[in-house]
C-alpha cells in the first residue's frame, strides 16, 4: 500500500492502475464500519483507494473539528490490512488551496433533518458535497462506497452523482453495530462508560419501532412514539426523531415501502446519529384463480 498526500502523487499512483477503481472516502478514526466498506470495495475492485481527510468544510464553528480523533498511522495500518492499494491522506491546503472559492450545493435534501438550521445546517452538506465532488475528480473511481449509518449523506451523494453526471456507481452498505447495538462511529470515543450505556437507548428505540412495524403497526405517530418511549426511558432527549421516505426524505404519515426512521441525540460530549429502514410486512400475494384446462 502506498501512502500519498498530494493530488499529483495520487494521479501518478493511479496512472496505470487496473480498473475498476474503488474509493472509500473517510475522515479516519477507522472502525469496523469503515473496514466493512474497505473489504467490500476490495472484493469488487482491481485498485482500491482509501482516503482519510477530516474535512473542515463540513464542521460548523462550534463543532468538534479540533477534537476529532486523528491517528493516521493506525488508520494506514488498518487500511493496509483490509487490502487498500493507495492511502490518500491530503493536508487541508492540498484540498482547499489559498483562494479556493467554489461551492457545490445539493438542494432540498440538504435542508432536512441534519441540514435543518437548528441541527447542523445545510452548510454541513455543502462541505460534504464539495469534498466528495473533489475526491471523485481526484481519484476518478468507478465505484465509491458509503455507509447507511449516514443515510441522509448517502442520499445527498447519490443526488450529486446523478445531477452532475459523475461516472461513478455509489454503493451504500448497512450500518455496522457493536454487539450491544450501538452504531459504530468515530465519535463513540468521546463517550464515557456511563454515556455509552445511555447511548444504547438510540438503537433500542429504533429496534422498538422495528418490532412494532413487524407486528403490523404502520401509523407514523405510533411507530415514532414507540422509539421515543425507549429514548426517554434511557434519559435521552432527541434533537430529532422522524419517519421519512427513504427515497427523498419527504415526511410520511405511514410506513410505506422503504421508510427511514432517523434519530440524532446528544449524549455527553457526543452528538450521535442513527437510523433504520422500516418496511411494511409483506402482504400475502393472493394466489391466482385456479383454472382447469381440459385434457
Ligand atoms: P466518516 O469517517 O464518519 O466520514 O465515515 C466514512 C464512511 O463510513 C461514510 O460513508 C459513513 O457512512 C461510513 N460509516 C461510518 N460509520 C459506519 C457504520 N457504523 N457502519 C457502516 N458505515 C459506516
Amino acid at each position: 500500500m502506498r501512502v500519498v498526500r498530494t493530488v499529483a502523487a495520487l494521479r501518478t499512483g493511479l496512472a496505470d492502475a487496473p480498473r475498476p477503481i474503488a474509493l472509500v472516502p473517510t475522515m479516519g478514526g477507522l472502525h469496523e464500519g469503515h473496514l466493512e466498506l474497505v473489504r467490500h470495495a476490495r472484493a469488487q475492485s482491481a485498485t482500491l483507494v482509501v482516503s482519510i481527510f477530516v474535512n473542515p468544510a463540513q464542521f460548523a464553528a462550534d463543532e468538534d473539528l479540533d477534537a476529532y480523533p486523528r491517528d493516521e498511522r493506525r488508520d494506514a495500518e488498518l487500511a493496509r490490512e483490509a487490502g487498500a492499494d493507495l492511502f490518500f491522506a491530503p493536508g487541508v491546503e492540498e484540498v482547499y488551496p489559498p483562494g479556493f472559492d467554489t461551492t457545490v450545493e445539493v438542494g432540498g435534501l440538504t435542508r432536512e433533518l441534519e441540514g435543518d438550521p437548528a441541527q447542523r445546517g445545510s452548510e454541513h452538506f455543502r462541505g460534504v458535497a464539495i469534498v466528495v465532488a473533489k475526491l471523485f475528480n481526484m481519484v476518478g473511481p468507478d465505484v465509491a462506497l458509503f455507509g447507511q449509518k449516514d443515510a441522509q449523506q448517502a442520499l445527498v451523494i447519490r443526488r450529486l452523482v446523478r445531477d452532475l453526471d459523475f461516472p461513478v456507481r455509489v454503493d451504500v452498505l448497512p450500518t455496522v453495530r457493536d454487539d450491544d447495538g450501538l452504531a459504530l462511529s468515530s465519535r463513540n470515543v468521546y463517550l464515557s462508560a456511563g454515556e455509552r450505556e445511555r447511548a444504547l437507548a438510540l438503537s433500542r428505540g429504533l429496534r422498538a419501532a422495528e418490532g412494532l412495524v413487524a407486528a403490523g403497526e404502520l401509523d407514523a405517530e405510533r411507530v415514532v412514539a414507540a422509539a421515543r418511549d425507549e429514548l426517554e426511558a434511557g434519559g435521552l432527549e432527541p434533537d430529532y426523531l422522524e419517519l421519512r421516505s427513504a427515497e427523498d426524505l419527504s415526511v410520511v404519515a405511514r410506513v410505506n415501502g422503504s421508510t427511514l426512521l432517523c434519530v440524532a441525540a446528544r449524549v455527553g460530549p457526543a452528538r450521535l446519529i442513527d437510523n433504520v429502514i422500516l418496511r411494511a410486512p409483506e402482504q400475502p400475494v393472493p394466489s391466482p384463480p385456479v383454472t382447469r384446462s381440459s385434457p
